[in-house]
């Protein structure tokens, strides 16, 4: 039996990894589904693609286990620009597919999924998969319970989302994205929060001009987020006029401080 777990880098999946080391639970291979936006530029956020490889990987290595980046043969940019053909809607035809539709990422259909599909086809032995899933996430847990090839450690151990979370922290291994964030995900998602695209732009604008310049172009699907409809210029200037208003705080603290200058003199 082959023990491999997938892993995200998220709390759950980084604290199953520590509870197999603290308690010498086999586990022969890490994985790890690396989304790109295009050749050379990681799709994951710059601070946690940098401490996968640069922290976690290095940690891993040293505790043992082998770690297996997998790549789809997609890119973001790939899917972008890929021709619409068959569209039930014609004006989409001939024209490049565009920001995926979050409802349907076609990212992880095409991109994220496939890779660690492949890689479990390819797998010949009797494979036990470890999955991050807690003990309060019931439904979940459920369906892995039912599977014969699938256990949980975080379940073994008693282990809910919260006690995860202070594993991670334990061994200094929580990924910053959780300090602005819930989840993880690519940085392009058009699932995002408005504090996760604030993020990106304020931290990274390098990434945030480049789905700027993308939105120029005449796609079938013009939205970055279609379920709110919403473009990438829009995003922008909502973002814009955010940083010129006066925030309320902003405006109670100069008031307070012009009643107090008001009672001195
Ligand atoms: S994180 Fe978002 S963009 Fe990336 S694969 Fe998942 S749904 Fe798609």
């Amino acid at each position: 039996m082959k023990y491999i777990t997938s892993w995200s880098g998220g709390k759950d999946s980084t604290a199953s990894i520590i509870l197999a080391h603290e308690n010498n639970e086999p586990l022969d291979l890490i994985i790890f589904s690396e989304v790109m936006f295009d050749k050379n530029i990681s799709g994951e956020l710059p601070e946690h693609i940098d401490f996968i490889k640069n922290k976690c990987i290095p940690l891993f290595e040293s505790w043992g286990y082998e770690v297996k980046i997998l790549h789809s043969k997609n890119t973001y940019i790939d899917l972008f620009y890929r021709m619409v053909k068959k569209s039930k809607i014609e004006s989409r035809n001939g024209k490049i597919r565009g920001f995926p539709m979050n409802m349907g990422c076609h990212m992880n259909s095409n991109a994220k999924i496939p890779p660690i599909r492949e890689f479990w086809k390819s797998q010949d032995e009797n494979v036990m998969q470890y999955v991050g899933i807690a003990i309060d996430e019931p439904l979940r847990l459920d369906r892995v319970v039912q599977s014969e090839n699938q256990t949980s450690l975080l379940q073994k151990y008693g282990y809910t989302e919260q006690m995860a979370k202070n594993k991670c922290i334990e061994y200094d291994l929580l990924s910053p994205i959780y300090e602005f964030a819930n989840r993880g995900g690519c940085w392009f998602c058009p699932n995002q929060k408005m504090q996760e695209l604030r993020h990106l732009r304020d931290n990274h604008r390098e990434l945030w001009n480049k789905l700027i310049l993308l939105s120029k172009e005449d796609c079938a699907n013009p939205y970055f987020n279609t379920f709110r409809k919403t473009t990438v210029d829009d995003l922008e200037e909502q973002f814009m006029w955010e940083d010129k208003q006066m925030t309320i705080f902003d405006y109670e603290k100069e008031n307070i401080s012009e009643v107090k200058n008001e009672t001195v003199t």
